[in-house]
C-alpha cells in the first residue's frame, strides 16, 4: 500500500505568529483523525523551527531550498539548514518557482540530490501550462519534467520522491481537473516512472494531485487508484479546510 499524503503549502503567507497558531488548530482537528493518511505543513522557512515545536503528528516540510551546498549565496537557505530545523520534507519544482524565480530543470535535478543528501524528502511538483493542455502537450511535458528533473536519480534514491502533478492552470484559480483527468495523468506518470526504474518502484511512489482541492472535490479525487493524496494551497490556510481534505480519504 502506498503512503496516502496530505500536504499543505502555506506559501508566502502568515506572520511567524499566525503560522504557529494555525499549526496548533491543524494538531487539534487532525489529533482525532486516524486514516492513515499523513500530514505535512510546509511552512515558510522562518517558520520551521517554531512550528516544529507544536506539530505532534503531522510532519514539517519546507517549500524551497537553495542549489548549493553553503556559502556566498545571500539570502538563500540551504537543504542542510531546512534538515537542522527538524524538516523532513522539501517542495521543490513548484510552479510559482518554475515561473516567477526562472528554476529549471538543470537547478531542480541538483536541488533534488542536495535534498536527499541531506535527509530530506522532496515534494517533486511537476505540471503544464493551460496552453500545453490545450495543445494536448501535457503528457510530454510532465515526462520532460520527470525526465530532466529526476531520472538522473539511483532507483535507491527515486524510491524517496513523493511527486505532485499541479497543473498550472489549477492552481489558485478554482478550476480543478477533473477526476478522469486527474486519473489519466496520473497513471501516465507511474508508467513513465515504471518504464525508467520498474513497476515495483512505480508501485511505490506517492503521486499527489494539487490544483484547487477542497473539501468538496477531494474525495473524488482521492477515489482514484493512481491518486495518492493532494498537495493543498490556499485550504491549508484555514484549518477546517485543510482538515477536511485530510478527512476524504
Ligand atoms: C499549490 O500551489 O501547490 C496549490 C495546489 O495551490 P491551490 O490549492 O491554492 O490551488
Amino acid at each position: 500500500m502506498r503512503q496516502k499524503i496530505v500536504a499543505g503549502n502555506w506559501k508566502m503567507n502568515t506572520t511567524l505568529q499566525e503560522g504557529i497558531a494555525l499549526a496548533q488548530e491543524v494538531e487539534a482537528l487532525i489529533a482525532g483523525v486516524n486514516n492513515g493518511a499523513k500530514v505535512i505543513v510546509c511552512t515558510p522557512f522562518i517558520h520551521l523551527t517554531e512550528v516544529k515545536k507544536v506539530l505532534k503528528k503531522a510532519a514539517l516540510g519546507a517549500q524551497n531550498c537553495a542549489s548549493e551546498v553553503s556559502g556566498a549565496y545571500t539570502g538563500e537557505v540551504s537543504a542542510a539548514m531546512v534538515k537542522s530545523t527538524g524538516a523532513e520534507y522539501v517542495i521543490l519544482g513548484h510552479s510559482e518557482r518554475r515561473s516567477y524565480y526562472h528554476e529549471d530543470d538543470a537547478m531542480l535535478a541538483k536541488k533534488t540530490k542536495l535534498a536527499l543528501a541531506n535527509g530530506l524528502i522532496p515534494i517533486f511538483c511537476i505540471g503544464e501550462l493551460l496552453s500545453e493542455r490545450e495543445s494536448g502537450k501535457h503528457f510530454d511535458v510532465v515526462k520532460s519534467q520527470l525526465e530532466k528533473g529526476l531520472f538522473d536519480l539511483s532507483e535507491e534514491d527515486f524510491k524517496k520522491i513523493v511527486l505532485a502533478y499541479e497543473p498550472v492552470w489549477a492552481i489558485g484559480t478554482g478550476k480543478t481537473a477533473s477526476s478522469a483527468q486527474a486519473q489519466e495523468i496520473h497513471k501516465f506518470i507511474r508508467d513513465t516512472v515504471a518504464a525508467k526504474y520498474g513497476q515495483a518502484v512505480a508501485d511505490l511512489i506517492p503521486i499527489l494531485y494539487g490544483g484547487s482541492c477542497k473539501p468538496s472535490n477531494a474525495k473524488e479525487l482521492f477515489e482514484n487508484p493512481d491518486v495518492d493524496g493532494g498537495l493543498i494551497g490556499g485550504a491549508a490556510l484555514v484549518a477546517s479546510d485543510f482538515n477536511g481534505i485530510i478527512t476524504a480519504f
